[in-house]
């Protein structure tokens, strides 16, 4: 089989079908842009949960119990300390009763002002009040990308183009569209940027989990990594537009310092943009397209989290046959 796109979805599909026995090749064009090299790295469908998006709600949850044996199988560590989602306003504190209120599960509670502070010390006073999501997880997506790229060559996969193969995989991210005719202006590129934030010596230490505000109803969040946190993401509607804006930056940083005022200290290392694949609905669309033509895209905000999860129906939709 062939797969074409080389992101984490892409990568995940050859993995899951080279291991299920299949001879796999895999072409990528390179894209700086790609989703999967800029991503955040967050693996949280309940902390991303929103009303109206239940059937990816539904789906990452599944995913996310993949996750612990994936990253092992790739020997990618996960950070495990759960999502701590903030309010500033008070309307922004109702946002997290509202998220709150699609589950009912007791690892997801809302917390006052004190308790939030005894787990995450250095958050910033304009903080009101929050929620723990503590089954959340997140992963280094470079990491994990070097992880699947070794993996896949141990397991066979040749990195090539034209090749005739039985069946071809589209899983071209935002620019699936381009690929097959069925996909065209159903697959659409929705830009965000994202900021990568150094720690430097002196500064506040990163928090020990992710950190998700809702800053007078504008979104951020805050990855921690190894030395530092990814800062993330705006959204737009915006074709394949490369800018990083400075309208861009501007808001990413305002609203990380409110919920972190530590972060002012740190060394701005990378500001980059990146497209997610949207679909019309915001499901991923995995299916075949014709005989011999699988879609594995559309993944919007959720590719890393969701990656498992399409890679094992990928290999489903292969092993039942086209019809
Ligand atoms: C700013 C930002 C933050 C995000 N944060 C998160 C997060 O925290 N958690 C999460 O789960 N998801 C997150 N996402 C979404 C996630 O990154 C995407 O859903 C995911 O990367 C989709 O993976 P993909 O492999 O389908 O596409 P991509 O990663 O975009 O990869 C597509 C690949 O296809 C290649 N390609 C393009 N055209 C062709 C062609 N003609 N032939 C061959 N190859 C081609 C490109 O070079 C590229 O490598 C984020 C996205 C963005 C933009």
């Amino acid at each position: 089989m062939a797969v074409r796109g080389g992101g984490v979805i892409g990568l995940s599909v050859a993995l899951f079908a080279a291991r299920a026995g299949f001879s796999v090749s895999l072409c990528d064009l390179g894209s700086p842009h790609a989703g999967s090299r800029v991503a955040g790295g967050m693996l949280a469908p309940v902390s991303e949960a929103w009303p109206g998006e239940e059937t990816v709600t539904a789906q990452g949850v599944e995913a996310l119990a993949m996750w612990p044996e994936f990253a092992a199988s790739l020997n990618v560590g996960l950070f495990n300390n759960g999502t701590m989602v903030v309010g500033v306003s008070p309307g922004d504190l109702d946002d997290l009763r509202r998220i709150a209120g699609l589950f009912n599960d007791p690892s997801v509670g809302l917390l006052n002002n004190r308790a939030i502070r005894q787990l995450e010390p250095t958050l910033g006073p304009a903080v009101r009040g929050g929620m723990l999501v503590a089954g959340d997880l997140a992963v280094d997506n470079r990491e994990l990308l070097s992880a699947l790229h070794k993996a896949c060559a141990e397991e066979g996969v040749t990195f090539q183009s034209d090749v005739d193969a039985k069946v071809t995989v589209i899983a071209a991210g935002a620019w699936s569209g381009e690929l097959h005719p069925a996909l065209k202006n159903v697959i659409r590129p929705v830009k965000g940027e994202i900021l990568r934030l150094t720690h430097r010596p002196g500064a506040l230490p990163p928090p020990s989990r992710t950190i998700r505000g809702s800053v007078h109803g504008r979104s951020i969040y805050l990855v921690p990594r190894k030395g530092g946190v990814v800062v993330g993401a705006t959204q737009y509607e915006a074709g394949f537009d490369t800018d990083v804006s400075v309208a861009g930056v501007r808001d990413l940083l305002r609203d990380a310092e409110t919920v972190l005022p530590g972060i002012a200290e740190y060394a701005l290392t990378e500001a980059a943009v990146g497209f997610r694949a949207g679909s019309p609905d915001n499901v991923p669309i995995v299916r075949w397209l014709e005989p011999g033509v699988i879609a594995a895209t559309g993944h919007h905000r959720n590719g890393l989290l969701l990656a498992p999860h399409t890679a094992r129906l990928v290999v489903e939709l292969i092993e039942g046959g086209s019809s």
